[in-house]
């Protein structure tokens, strides 16, 4: 008879029962107890039985057992060295899951997708991630310039929503501006708090990110470009020239930021929220002399 999923209530709890595991609130360990969320998951990856996955975080295995079965090959980042026995036992029927002792924010994941993942068609990411450190993760994965085709993650709604936000929004801010000038992202559900254990304070999403072959819009100097966009929000109910004014203080006058304003199109007395990246590629533009 085939084991029950790890992804269950009851083989979760035999598994930290029999290891005496206690969770570590500080490496953002909330385990998912529901093989169903898992598999709605994984359908929208569309991963296929050639396609490599890199996952972040196993914990005691739940989601790499199912990416396991859909994929031809699972590379897992693991932080806590309590979780490797672990995983050795609950893994120990699938022969396509290689596990890493590693900080996945120290790892060189374009090193490991050669070594580790070279006989595959495509690569993903797939993970429910420690909510501590969310945006480092995949901000240190999308500037890597690694080949991974797509990115989807189970984190806080909020900064999900952040990440996938359009203009004249609440959540929009540099951060989304950051994570779409990479990828299409698009928040596919939300997850009650119930499928994990122990259960987190805040509501999830899961959020896929598909990354673009090439940018959407035209920046002569891509850090300029992020610069001037994080210094557009700082104040987010100051105008766009106020916010500009502050952070060009020491190089430009008013006169010479009003001058570039209109030279990108932008009346100033705008907000950063309501500028579209395409916009914002137009205002860095206007500043590079
Ligand atoms: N994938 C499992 C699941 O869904 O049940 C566990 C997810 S849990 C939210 C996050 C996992 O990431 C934990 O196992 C934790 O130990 C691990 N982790 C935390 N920080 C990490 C890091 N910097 N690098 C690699 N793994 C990390």
């Amino acid at each position: 008879m085939p084991k029950e999923f790890i992804a269950t209530p009851s083989r979760t709890k035999k598994i930290l029962h029999k290891y005496g595991f206690s969770f570590k609130k500080s490496l953002g360990q909330n385990f998912i107890i529901d093989a169903n969320i898992l598999e709605r998951i994984i359908e929208q990856v569309e991963i296929t039985e050639t396609s490599g996955v890199i996952e972040i975080g196993p914990g005691i295995g739940s989601l790499t057992e199912q990416l396991a079965r859909y994929s031809k090959k699972v590379l897992a980042y693991e932080i806590d060295q309590r979780l490797l026995p672990i995983l050795e036992d609950t893994l120990s029927d699938y022969d396509n899951i290689e596990v890493v002792h590693q900080d996945v924010l120290k790892a060189n994941l374009n090193e490991a997708i050669n070594e580790h993942l070279a006989d595959v068609t495509d690569v993903h990411l797939v993970a429910n991630l420690p909510y501590y450190i969310t945006t480092p993760i995949l901000m240190n994965v999308l500037q890597q310039n690694t080949p991974i085709q797509s990115m989807t993650v189970m984190l806080q709604k909020e900064v999900a929503d952040r990440m996938a936000a359009v203009p004249n929004t609440k959540a929009y801010g540099s951060l989304s501006i950051a994570v779409q000038y990479y990828t299409e992202a698009k928040v596919l559900m939300d997850v009650p708090k119930t499928v994990f254990v122990p259960q987190p304070n805040v509501v999830s999403s899961v959020l896929k990110l598909e990354k673009r072959a090439i940018p959407p819009v035209d920046v002569k100097d891509e850090k300029q470009f992020f610069a001037i966009v994080k210094a557009s929000f700082v104040h987010r109910r100051k105008t766009l020239r106020n916010n500009l004014l502050t952070y060009f203080k020491n190089k430009y006058d008013k006169d010479e930021v009003s001058k570039r304003l209109d030279e990108a199109d932008i009346d100033g007395s705008r907000r950063g929220e309501s500028l579209s990246m395409e916009e914002f590629a137009k205002l860095a533009n206007a500043f590079i002399v």
